[in-house]
């Protein structure tokens, strides 16, 4: 058994962040981690962080900025705190080497981003996530941070107790991916989750093969609740053939969308008057598919995005990397012609219900990044606040998960008075097995064991024993996987992918949402019979992905029943049958609580208003 203060399961952006706020604390951290650090997803990130560091810029702007994106889905507390601190932290990594694009006179350079008011992104070129990794891991390298890379975590040790929010995370279980090797991870202190996106739910997305949902599955299933799940965004210029992103970068230097008739439709046909290619990315990502489906796509499927107008010298200044991405995996020469671009699933708005301070609502378990909902972006992310959110929610759980004491958060977490349970009805086959039932082993997969096991286990309430036995099960669970005839995950994993981009996308409709769950469901049933083909325990990738094609499963499950539930149209989440947004209503975060193997849904209130701050829902335009 390994023992640290504090595990950071995940070193992206937000993982590296957490671990250098608890080392910084004083505290023994470790990161644990499938990928190496500087493999991360945060590396792929092109166009910038936002924060408000320039004359005539404040942080005040920045927070407004970011709640009129999230279509007043976001909670005022985290917004602002994020929108106060995100400065500091700028200017912090830059200290530590980050080789940010300059002006002439020497300071960051600062460019536009959809959605802001004020051009308060800064960029290394169109490497920015790179960069980043590489200068926070060079830290993490400096100050001796233990990193267990390559190592898969498959479950977290948590206490047996009816009640979630009596429950304590003690550990994790992870994977070691050269040996086979099952083992624990002790923390003394706390974990925190920062395992990222989960865009493999979906099969036309930004996101790389390791972005699977694992922590906001696993957190899912051991009783925190996910938040607004359905809030998923699309970017608006992703290559057709394969997914990969055309950085907002572009239209932010001055990129312009056409359709197939030449025109200018962001403005001629009135998406965006003010804004046009540079509103928010719900808005463009609509537009597009809005001009497709009315036949004015190209090729029926994607529209143009032209760059050739800013000249080859800006061009390779700020962009270079978006015309090598445009010629390898689209064969288009964008100094010469447009590239075509259309919608893909690109970053998750929901996730893990946490607080300011990165807790959830079973203690020693935290959450921060892309897996974690604060909530932030609510309905609708603006580009260039996610990399500013590693930095400073990453930091906040690093300091608190070491010990440091935090102003009490403003943000509640768990069930409350205030909670209003809510109410989804699926569809049912006959002879389907329910959605995420607790009879039969539908939630299970071959070997874990179902959830009502795991509490009928006393010793579970005992910490030591709880990691121990949840590394025994874990083990069983891999040999069962190993031993077991069945089919392969990836059957299951593309029908998921498939029902999802096809059922789930930017427009949704109740019938739609229904078939979904129908195939998930489906889905669910023959994810029992999985087994792994290849016996070894060196670099088993099919192992690795059977597991990951589980979290997957219950990740998109979650975005459906979220989208089914939502009966409205905000930021990112439309809906064919309600065409308006009803503040009246629905002001209100969805909640998901997995207990006992069952998804149950209810709500809580949005906070619009902080210690500094209340903000009035207004019409989203720009
Ligand atoms: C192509 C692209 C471009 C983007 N550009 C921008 C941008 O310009 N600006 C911006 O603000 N945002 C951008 N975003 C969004 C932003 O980059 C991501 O939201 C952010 O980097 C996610 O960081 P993270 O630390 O949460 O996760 P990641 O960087 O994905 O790291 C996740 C970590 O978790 C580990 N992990 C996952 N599961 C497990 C497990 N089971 N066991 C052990 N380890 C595990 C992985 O190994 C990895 O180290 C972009 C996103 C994409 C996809």
């Amino acid at each position: 058994m390994h023992e640290h203060d504090v595990i950071v399961v995940g070193a992206g952006g937000a993982g590296l962040r957490a671990a250098i706020a608890a080392d910084e604390e004083g505290a023994d951290v470790a990161l644990v981690t499938k990928l190496h650090p500087v493999r991360s997803h945060t590396g792929a990130a092109e166009g910038g962080i936002n924060a408000a560091l320039r004359e005539g810029d404040d942080w005040e702007l920045h927070a407004y900025d970011t709640m009129k994106g999230s279509d007043y889905l976001g909670d005022a507390p985290a917004i602002d705190t994020f929108a106060q601190d995100a400065p500091e932290e700028v200017v912090q990594i830059e200290h530590w080497g980050m080789p940010f694009s300059r002006e002439d006179d020497g300071r960051v350079s600062q460019r536009p981003f959809g959605g802001m008011s004020f051009p308060r992104t800064t960029y290394a070129g169109a490497e920015t996530g790179h960069h980043l990794l590489h200068t926070m891991y060079e830290q993490v390298v400096k100050r001796g941070i233990e990193v267990y890379d390559e190592w898969y975590v498959t479950n977290l040790a948590v206490t047996d107790h009816d009640d979630p929010e009596e429950r304590h995370c003690h550990g994790a279980v992870a994977y070691e991916i050269a040996t086979g090797n099952v083992e624990g991870f002790w923390a003394r202190d706390g974990v925190i989750l920062a395992t990222g996106g989960l865009g493999q739910a979906f099969d036309h997305t930004t996101n790389a093969v390791a972005n699977t949902g694992d922590g906001c599955a696993m957190a899912y299933r051991a009783g925190v609740p996910m938040e607004d799940m359905e809030m998923i965004q699309f970017h608006p210029t992703t290559l057709p053939s394969t997914g990969v992103l055309i950085s907002e970068g572009v239209r932010g230097e001055g990129g312009i969308l056409y359709n197939d008739e030449e025109e200018r439709f962001m403005f001629e046909h009135g998406y965006a008057n003010n804004d046009g290619e540079l509103a928010s990315r719900d808005v463009v990502s609509r537009a597009e598919l809005t001009e497709v489906n009315a036949g004015r796509g190209i090729e029926d499927e994607y529209v143009d995005l032209d760059m050739r107008h800013l000249g080859e010298e800006r061009i390779l200044d700020r962009l270079e990397n978006i015309l090598h991405l445009a010629e390898d995996f689209e064969g288009v020469d964008g100094l010469d012609e447009p590239m075509p671009v259309k919608p893909g699933q690109h970053y998750a708005m929901g996730g893990i219900e946490t607080d300011e301070n990165g807790e959830t609502c079973i203690s020693g378990l935290y959450a921060a990044g892309e897996t974690a909902c604060v909530s932030l972006h609510g309905a609708n992310r603006l580009g260039g606040n996610a990399l500013p959110e590693l930095l400073v929610f990453g930091a906040r759980a690093g300091h608190h998960a070491a010990g440091k004491d935090m102003k009490t958060a403003e943000i509640q977490t768990g069930r409350s008075a205030k909670s209003e349970d809510g109410d989804v009805e699926p569809p049912v086959e006959p002879g389907a097995i329910e959605a995420g039932s607790s009879d039969g082993d539908v939630a299970a997969d071959g070997g874990e064991r179902s959830s009502s096991d795991r509490r009928s286990d006393a010793a579970m309430v005992e910490p030591k024993e709880t990691l121990e036995h949840t590394v025994r099960q874990e083990r069983e669970r891999i040999e069962s996987l190993l031993e077991a005839d069945g089919i392969n995950h990836a059957e299951v994993r593309s029908n998921v992918q498939e029902t999802m981009t096809e059922n789930v996308n930017v427009f949704r409709k109740e019938e739609s949402l229904n078939d979904a769950l129908r195939d998930l469901r489906r889905a669910r049933e023959r994810y029992e019979d999985v087994a792994v083909a290849d016996p070894s325990r060196t670099y088993n990738t099919d192992l690795i992905h059977t597991i990951e094609t589980r979290n997957i499963l219950d990740v998109a499950e979650a975005i459906t029943l979220g989208a089914l539930a939502r009966e409205e149209f905000r930021g990112a989440h439309w809906r064919a049958e309600f065409q308006e947004r009803r503040d009246e209503e629905w002001i209100k975060h969805t909640m998901l609580a997995w207990d006992d193997g069952t998804p149950e849904l209810y709500y809580k209130p949005v906070l619009l208003e902080s210690q500094w701050k209340e903000y009035e829902p207004k019409e989203r335009s720009y």
